[in-house]
């Protein structure tokens, strides 16, 4: 009906389309996993990749909702941020945005396993042994995955300490998403805390892009210019 009465580029419905921004959810830093309420399992994770992801992410023109982990980073201007400490936590959290977001972006650094059980007090300290009986923690980008609409893009993040790529290759395909920013964690070059990175971005199509080595503002600008350019042929 478009093309008959108005020229394209007049078009109600497409410039509505335009005009509705790419909805993004990314999931950033650490969790904890409490033994007592004093002590924890957790990792060095310090969400800058993710925070420069939602950063780059509202420069895009796109709606970002952040559920970040522990850090201490200033609240990027212009998203809305989801604080939360566990595992579980950011699971039901990110659940709870998934459905209307067109693309997932995990750099969160889910802790594993946690205590399968939380101590109401303080453990004492009695100068025996003390065994921890784990449990794994939900895997919420494959939780996602398994619900996941055919139109959403789903991206993970692979830390490697060794054959990164290969690694992230095998997580690209069991965790059935649609690429994966492969980064080396290895060593006091790797991608915890430090300011610079480097990505290796592949794609379930094949694809493979280095990006970086650059800041971490600079690679998320990047990486968002790269997921924007997979958006439109999904
Ligand atoms: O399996 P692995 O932890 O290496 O996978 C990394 C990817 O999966 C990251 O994108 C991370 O955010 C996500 N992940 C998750 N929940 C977990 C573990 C990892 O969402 N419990």
């Amino acid at each position: 009906m478009c093309g008959r009465t108005f020229p394209l580029s007049l078009c109600p419905v497409l410039a509505l389309l335009r005009a509705v921004p790419i909805r993004c959810l990314i999931t950033a830093g650490p969790t904890r996993e409490f033994l007592d309420p004093v002590r924890f399992l957790s990792n060095p994770s310090t969400g800058k990749m993710g925070f420069a992801i939602a950063a780059a992410a509202v420069e895009a023109g796109w709606t970002v909702d952040l559920v970040a982990g522990p850090v201490s980073l200033p609240e990027p201007a212009g998203v809305m941020l989801y604080p939360v400490v566990t595992a579980a936590e950011m699971h039901r959290q990110t659940e709870a945005l998934f459905g209307p977001a067109d693309v997932l972006i995990a750099t969160a650094a889910v802790s594993d396993w946690r205590p399968k059980v939380r101590h109401a007090q303080k453990l004492k300290r009695d100068g025996s042994a003390l065994t921890l009986e784990l449990e794994p923690c939900p895997d919420i980008l494959a939780a996602m995955s398994a619900q996941r609409r055919p139109d959403q893009l789903l991206v993970g993040f692979a830390a490697e300490t060794e054959r990164v790529e290969e690694h992230a290759r095998r997580k690209l395909e069991s965790k059935g998403i649609d690429c994966i920013a492969a980064n080396s964690v290895a060593g006091s070059s790797g991608a915890f805390g430090s300011d610079t990175n480097t990505l290796i971005l592949l794609g379930r199509d094949g694809s493979r892009e280095v990006l970086g080595p650059s800041s971490k503002s600079a690679v998320a600008r990047a990486l968002v210019a790269a997921l924007a350019a997979r958006l439109p042929r999904r």
